[in-house]
């Protein structure tokens, strides 16, 4: 039996298994670190076709690089499949060739966003030589057939979509060109597997498992990856199908708790109208709850009610800019004012709320950033998460400023607490990435923030001790970063 070890390697804890949103979670405001459903979801395909696994998400068991070796002694992988970022790409193939020295018979696949459509340049940048394959496409429905072609027939390699390949010592990329429409088909991730008590909900410090709900996204905001890897046309699972995920979640694992995955929850009323009646209807009515995310456009009274009534007690919202200019340049389709208003209409449904901001694009100028923060205070949000303007290859902001020749390769090893300038304006890098900090601190220190919060929590202790710990992180983040 071929034995398959999948693994986020140690280091700095990232959103590795996202692959739109690949955030540091230490420098972040108020992230955690999220499930690595995407080893999961390799593990229980694999599993399934007869390979044995072995999955360990090192950086969130704060494990070293020495555990790893201990490891790899012991189990003797043939492959080693490991999850990579934009920011640790470089770091992440240090370790592959370290291995690599010492075991040079393991296959070595690198999985990441970087990786759709690879752009030529990586091979230029990048040591990939010790690399077997790199997958840019959707993992859960290319690792399978990806490894079964390896031992069985290597023929089958190059009809394999969404993958890097060598021949000859030559790179060959494979296209993508559709997307899987029937999520339904895959199995669980591997929670048997999976240390689901690293993965926590902020606020209570419990479990937190998150749940793939729909993938794709037909809106087209310049800067996200997402319509770009998961596809302008949007695929659901089934109502039923995510609940027995839940359920698995909720009986056999002790989690009460949920992220549900999707690059917009809400997108499509009926859809999530009928998800939040059938939880409502199921065995976990009142014993779970849950957060998702949203566009300010895409949801009503009706339908905020209905997730309230269905365990959700928070939703975040990409509200972006405190500028109707840069809400039109980023294609947002939105406005200040639509923000605000929706933002009142969930906490009066008894929701919590994130907004997710973006500064620094590059014709903002410092007025535009100075008003993000205004609207940012007048949001008065629960909770606030503020990114730099980020140009991962892929996106339309990136084809924009390539084309202007204002990046070269300085966006691989970046994350979205990371400047480029890009700027024509009297903005600079060091300028936003202060200001940035600026607002997170402001933000959460003022006695306007701080008191009705601690009247909330101040008969939860364990939430309360939670709230400080993320506390000092932002203290630290803000004021020593
Ligand atoms: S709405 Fe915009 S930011 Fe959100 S997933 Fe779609 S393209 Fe990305």
């Amino acid at each position: 039996m071929k034995k398959i070890m999948l693994i986020y390697p140690p280091g700095d804890i990232y959103q590795r298994g996202e692959d739109r949103c690949q955030l540091n979670i230490n420098k972040s405001a108020v992230n955690s670190a999220r499930a690595c459903n995407d080893l999961g979801y390799a593990s229980s395909i694999l599993k399934n076709r007869g390979y044995s696994t072995f999955l360990k998400d090192y950086q969130s068991e704060k494990l070293n690089i020495n555990n790893l070796y201990t490891d790899i002694k012991n189990f003797l992988p043939d492959v080693i499949f490991l999850s990579t970022t934009n920011a640790t790409m470089f770091d992440d193939i240090k370790i592959i060739n370290n291995i690599k020295k010492i075991y040079p018979d393991i296959v070595f696949i690198l999985k990441g966003a970087v990786f759709y459509n690879c752009p030529q340049d990586i091979f230029n940048i990048a040591d990939l030589n010790n690399i077997d394959y790199m997958i840019g496409g959707e993992e859960e429905f290319i690792i399978g057939d990806l490894l079964d072609a390896h031992f069985n027939n290597k023929k089958e390699i190059p009809n394999i979509q969404g993958i890097v390949y060598k021949d000859n010592n030559k790179f060959i990329i494979t296209p993508n060109t559709n997307f899987e429409d029937n999520l339904d088909s895959l199995p669980f991730p591997d929670r048997y597997a999976m240390n689901n008590k690293l993965y926590t909900i902020p606020d209570t410090g419990e479990p937190l498992a998150t749940i793939s709900t729909s993938r794709g996204c037909p809106s087209s905001c310049i800067y996200c990856l997402s319509p770009v890897i998961s596809g302008k046309k949007v695929r659901f699972r089934s109502a039923q199908n995510i609940i027995e995920e839940m359920e698995e979640c909720y009986f056999k694992h002790n989690i009460r708790n949920f992220f549900f995955k999707a690059d917009t929850f809400t997108i499509n009323k009926q859809w999530t109208v009928e998800l939040c009646k059938k939880i409502s209807e199921s065995h976990l009515n009142g014993k779970i709850r849950w957060v998702a995310n949203s566009r300010v456009d895409t949801v009503d009274e009706e339908m905020l009610n209905c997730m309230k009534k269905a365990g959700c007690f928070l939703v975040a919202f990409g509200l972006e800019s405190g500028t109707d200019k840069t809400l039109k340049n980023i294609k947002k389709n939105t406005t200040v004012e639509k923000n605000y208003n929706t933002i009142r209409m969930a906490k009066k449904a008894g929701l919590q709320t994130v907004g997710f901001y973006i500064i620094g694009f590059p014709w903002e100028t410092k007025e535009d950033i100075e008003k993000t923060k205004k609207a940012i205070f007048k949001n008065n949000t629960d909770f606030i998460e503020v990114h730099i303007a980020t140009p991962f290859v892929g996106t339309e902001l990136y084809n924009m400023l390539n084309k202007e020749n204002k990046i070269h390769n300085e966006i691989y090893g970046k994350n979205h607490f990371n400047c480029i300038n890009t700027f024509d304006t009297d903005l600079t890098p060091s300028y936003v990435e202060k200001y940035r900090r600026k607002i997170v601190f402001q933000y959460y220190i003022r006695p306007n923030y701080i008191i009705p919060k601690l009247i909330q929590i101040i008969k939860t202790p364990k939430i309360l001790l939670n709230y400080i710990k993320y506390g000092i992180r932002l203290i630290k983040n803000t004021l020593l970063g």
